[in-house]
């Protein structure tokens, strides 16, 4: 496995293995790597050739009070994982590699990146369109693998490919969780003990959404406002958004006849955790 800071690098070494007709994948990432991001790593190996892991903290997604500084990183561990699991190359760019003092350009979206994460976190997916755009142009690769988890962001990056012609296949990976029901995050990392139990209300609160489903209630308003209440009981907890949406735009359903997203986000004390599942019919 290689590990490379530049954008140069990366295009030597992808120009040799496409002139070797190999297929690539790609799994864009922050670092900080856990079972979660093991399984895109093992996806993209079992469907490709070669596999590229990209590990960088784009400060362009980070809101100007979030936690860009505070965000865990250890690249020696993640170097690790990428190496067990069979990738090829890590890029790991420094943020002036990625960002020149004169840089000016974004990729933005309407619509899908208005709701949900993007209510509270307005320039989130301008900052995440932009880099994905980049880290694309960079790696050239054939396959693309994005989380579940972040069930919006891969709604964005699968209509961003669609409007701007990218010829590159978006691959959606199951949520990977704790044996607890807790959905993997680096930033879990922040929970103390107290607050890692009280983590749990999101996964158990999710849960019983799908028992209200299972049991025939069909009005959004009225499983969203029985969740609230429920997660409002756990003290640490303090709602950001529960919404029931169209897995694809993203748009609120009212009444429940199609597959929906059902996804939320919490803050347990400071740290804002999200998780969803997809309720087929
Ligand atoms: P991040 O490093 O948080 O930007 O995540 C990089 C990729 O890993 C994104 O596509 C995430 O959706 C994905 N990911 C993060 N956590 C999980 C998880 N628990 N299960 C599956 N994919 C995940």
């Amino acid at each position: 496995m290689q590990v490379v800071k530049t954008i140069k690098e990366v295009r030597e070494i992808v120009k040799q293995w496409k002139k070797q007709g190999l297929s690539i994948g790609f799994v864009p990432t922050m670092g900080y790597l856990h079972e979660g991001h093991e399984s895109l790593i093992t996806n993209a190996v079992s469907e490709n050739d070669r596999v590229v892991v990209s590990i960088f903290v784009n400060p362009l997604q980070f809101g100007p009070t979030e936690d860009l500084s505070s965000y865990p990183r250890d690249f020696e561990h993640d170097s690790k994982i990428c190496q067990n699991n069979g990738a090829n190359l890590i890029f790991h760019p420094e943020p002036s590699e990625m960002y020149s003092e004169d840089f000016c350009s974004f990729v933005d979206m309407t619509g899908l990146t208005e709701g949900l994460c993007g209510k509270s976190r307005p320039i989130h997916f301008r900052g995440v369109c932009t880099v994905v755009s980049k880290l694309f142009n960079i790696v050239h690769p054939d396959k693309a693998y994005f989380g579940q988890k972040d069930a919006q962001q891969l709604a964005v990056i699968k209509q961003m490919v669609k409007d701007l012609n990218v010829d590159i296949e978006i691959i959606g990976c199951p949520i990977v969780r704790e044996e607890d029901g807790l959905a993997k995050s680096s930033r879990n990392t922040y929970l103390n003990k107290e607050e890692r139990k009280a983590a749990l209300i999101l996964n158990k609160s999710l849960k019983e959404v799908y028992e209200l489903l299972l049991d025939g209630e069909r009005n959004s308003e009225v499983i969203i406002k029985s969740i609230m209440e429920n997660i409002n009981t756990e003290s640490l907890a303090k709602v950001d958004y529960v919404e029931i949406v169209d897995n694809i735009s993203m748009k609120k359903v009212n009444i429940i006849e199609k597959p929906v997203l059902v996804a939320m986000a919490v803050y347990i004390g400071k740290t804002r955790l999200i998780d969803n599942f997809i309720f087929e019919l």
